[in-house]
């Protein structure tokens, strides 16, 4: 253990100060101890080892205080160790840690599906079902839509995401690092293109039309269980789809009888600037997935969907030792009302309209900043070679090494690793944000 103790949360000064290089003495020290200790897969963005954090700032084991802009991916939006996260969780853990809810459930578990189907798109009756993780969820949906339809057939995107997990392995699009040399991958499913405007210059609707004609010319309908779409695509890029796009796959899905699967994992919980990115176009999916942005850090994850199709799985068919974990439902349930009472999805809209506005300026003087898009405080900018749409993933990479050096925590995605993704926590400041902001725009002026 280091010697630094500290406790984190929003009281903690918000502020970038670096007292040693990053990384520090300390967090080399613990790298390389990491390095003889810890499988070699599990690899590490930014060595820099934490102690504490909260509001918007991370602070490392040397005693430097970094800008947080990542949330550890999506998933403390409401903040690193937000008060009201941190009391339900301290009441619960002296309460009870586990029953396994499939042996003796309790309350919080209930409260949190009861949460879900109200919150969610869509007036219908819906049933939810705990989990542990956003690629269990996955499966889970998988599962349950398989059950329901009696068929086999996935239907997935190009550039998705859908976890690490052998079935979601072979849903996610990327071999590198995500798959290769991880098969076989599971059978019946079939990846389509999706609609990317800023490189195939498609509309929604005629984006919709490749898709689904190449879903009937090589899939069948009679074959197929389900459609699963990120709304706004995250490892792949921060890709949001033309307009009318998922409401045309909905469409069809609603008429095939095919059920349709949104996994909001990424895109849930007020990052966009509503509750769900499903709310910006007016989709209602049969079924949803989420997890990171729902417990304040807790591991939880969810499916919640139409109570006809959520049901169709016999007692027994769904669960799992530690899927909805008690300490998570009560933080899941501060997590979301905190995501209410502090109106999170307006500080998402007012956090994205300052990146945006913020790059846009950049974009004037330099044509490597191909595109700026996203929605709410998840925006990304797709990074471009000079005069051309050839991706520039060496420019992304020295932006996140410079920033990461400056004391930004800064992450990259894309299929082309040529994009920056912004998932600020919500409750970063203005300040510190523009701070953070300001750093990559040097990292891009130093990579000239
Ligand atoms: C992160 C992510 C997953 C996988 O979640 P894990 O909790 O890492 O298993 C699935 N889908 C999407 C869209 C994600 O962003």
């Amino acid at each position: 253990m280091t010697d630094v103790t500290i406790t984190g949360g929003p009281s903690l000064p918000q502020e970038r100060k670096l007292v040693t290089s990053i990384p520090g003495p300390k967090s080399q020290e613990l790298l390389a101890r990491k390095n003889a200790a810890v499988a070699s897969g599990v690899g590490v963005a930014l060595p820099v080892f934490t102690v504490a954090a909260g509001g918007g700032v991370m602070i490392d084991a040397d005693g430097n205080s970094l800008i947080d802009l990542g949330s550890g991916i999506a998933v403390t939006g409401v903040g690193n160790s937000a008060p009201a996260v941190v009391d339900a969780v301290k009441k619960q853990v002296e309460q009870f840690t586990h029953t396994c809810f499939t042996v003796t459930p309790y309350d919080g578990y209930v409260e949190v599906a009861e949460k879900l189907n109200a919150i969610t798109p869509g007036d219908h009756e819906k049933r939810s079902a705990l989990f542990n993780t956003g690629a269990e969820a996955v499966e889970n949906a998988i599962k349950i839509a398989r059950h329901y339809t009696k068929k086999n057939a996935v239907v997935v995107f190009d550039h998705a995401y859908h976890g690490r997990t052998n079935l979601t392995m072979g849903m996610t699009a990327k071999n590198m690092p995500y798959k290769d040399g991880f098969g076989p991958f599971a059978p019946e499913i079939y990846r389509v293109p999706t609609s990317y405007p800023f490189r195939d210059g498609l509309s929604g609707a005629e984006a919709a039309k490749v898709a689904l004609t190449q879903i009937e010319k090589q899939v069948g309908v009679a074959n197929l269980a389900a459609i699963i779409i990120e709304p706004i695509q995250g490892e792949g890029g921060f890709i949001a789809p033309a307009e009318g796009f998922l409401p045309a796959l909905q469409e069809w899905a609603t008429r095939n009888g095919v059920v349709f699967i949104l996994d909001e994992v990424q895109t849930g919980f007020a990052r966009t600037g509503d509750l769900f990115a499903a709310n910006h176009e007016g989709v209602v999916p049969d079924l949803m997935t989420l997890a990171k942005g729902i417990a304040g850090g807790l591991p939880l994850s969810a499916v919640t969907g139409r109570a006809e199709i959520m049901d169709s799985a016999h007692a027994g068919g769904l669960g799992g030792t530690y899927t909805g974990n008690p300490i998570a439902c009560a933080a899941a349930l501060a997590t979301i009302e905190t995501y209410e009472t502090e109106n999170l999805t307006e500080r998402a809209r007012e956090i994205g309209a300052i990146i945006e506005e913020f790059f846009a300026e950049l974009q004037k003087d330099d044509d490597r900043i191909g595109e700026i898009r996203g929605r709410g405080a998840m925006m990304a900018v797709e990074f471009v070679e000079s005069g051309s749409k050839a991706p520039n993933a060496a420019l992304t990479g020295a932006i996140a090494k410079y920033a990461g050096e400056q004391g930004v925590v800064l992450l990259t995605c894309g299929t082309y690793g040529n994009v920056v993704r912004f998932l600020p926590p919500l409750s970063i400041s203005d300040e510190l944000l523009r701070d953070g902001l300001q750093v990559v725009a040097d990292a891009i002026t130093a990579a000239a």
